[in-house]
């Protein structure tokens, strides 16, 4: 993931999370301490998984917050 991509989600998405939709903190100091970053901090979701054929285009990637990728994560697994 590149940081052109990273700012195209982030731009389309308002910075908003697409799993929760609610706002992601754009940056570390953002948000009070690191253990929230570490939850709420945005990362890249591939809508269809890479383990099932997902790619790497714009168009499979979305940025939703760690916490709610983990929990997808685990949904996957299960
Ligand atoms: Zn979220």
């Amino acid at each position: 993931m590149n940081r052109e991509k990273f700012e195209s989600l982030w731009v389309a998405q308002g910075g908003r999370c697409a799993i929760c939709g609610e706002a992601m903190p754009a940056g570390r100091f953002d948000v009070p301490h690191a253990t929230v970053w570490k939850k709420k901090r945005p990362t890249v979701d591939h809508i269809r998984p890479r383990v099932k054929g997902g790619s790497d285009d714009l168009a499979n990637l979305q940025l939703a917050h760690a916490a709610c990728n983990w929990r997808k994560g685990d949904s996957w697994r299960g």
